[in-house]
């Protein structure tokens, strides 16, 4: 299902407000690592908004390494996120670690995001392909495209169509950035399947002096969009705080990828 053989068109996945993932529109996805505070999530939402963004991103289930550090807020997050999101007209993603969630978020979410560490949380992509509403799914930490695919695939399989793929980086032997950004993915994702294609340069570098050139890369490859983490003050921040933009490194970031001519 999710072959460019079985279907030659682009997929083109409808949001709510007339926003649209794939074809000819880019989309820029934004937003803290995790929803924090209801202050935090709406001065955030804020600065998107001003900013032209219109999905907002932020994690309520946070899949962290150590079990010491901030879990997320939980079914809170996700109400903080829609009610900051339904104030400035945004719409909202986060991601769901646990199938029995995917029910309840789907008051919370327009777009599901499944998680690298959950890429094969097979019982997870079921249950995400039973429900009538847009999955983002992240390519695992050490993910081959055909393990990517097959994933994808479980979730088309279950019914639910309307799947997006985000590469965010693969281990590798490289030290000097958080994951390696797999580029190449973006042209062989395309070329293999119908679904949009996206990178978060965010988690696929872990360096914020790189995420403009490594934008346009993307771009330039064929992504129809890019995920990049914002935070009112990235070092207070409870998870990523090495990485994420604060507003006015998110707006030089915003007006840069715009100015290359590849942001549609
Ligand atoms: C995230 O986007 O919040 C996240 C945890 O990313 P990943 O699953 O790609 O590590
Ligand atoms: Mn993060």
């Amino acid at each position: 299902l999710v072959s460019r053989k079985t279907r030659k068109e682009d997929t083109v996945i409808l949001l709510p407000g007339d926003v649209v993932v794939g074809g000819s529109a880019s989309v820029m996805v934004a937003g803290p690592c995790s929803i924090e505070s209801e202050q935090q999530t709406r001065a955030v939402a804020a600065a998107l908004q001003k900013a032209g963004v219109r999905v907002m991103r932020g994690g309520a289930f946070k899949p962290r390494t150590s079990p010491y550090d901030f879990q997320g807020l939980g079914m809170d997050g996700l109400r903080i996120l829609r009610e900051a999101a339904d104030e400035y007209g945004l719409l909202t993603i986060s991601e769901i670690v646990d199938p029995a969630h995917i029910e309840p978020s789907l008051d919370y979410v327009d777009i599901i995001q499944i998680g690298a560490r959950n890429m094969q949380n097979f019982e997870l992509l079921k249950a995400a392909g039973e429900v009538n509403k847009p999955v983002l799914l992240k390519r695992g930490l050490a993910a081959t495209m055909e393990e990517f695919l097959h994933a994808a695939e479980y979730i088309m399989s279950r019914g639910n169509t309307q799947v997006m793929l985000i590469e965010r980086g693969i281990r590798t032997y490289e030290k000097w950035t958080r994951n390696t950004l797999d580029i190449s993915a973006v042209p062989i994702l395309k070329q293999e399947s119908h679904l949009p294609v996206l990178v978060d340069v965010t988690h696929s570098t872990g360096r914020k002096d790189i995420l403009a050139p490594c934008a346009k890369a993307a771009l330039a490859a064929g992504a129809d969009g890019i995920m990049v983490e914002v935070h009112p003050d990235p070092a207070t921040a409870l998870s990523d705080a090495a990485q994420q933009l604060n507003f006015d490194e998110f707006n030089t970031f915003f007006d840069e990828v715009k100015a290359s001519g590849l942001y549609r």
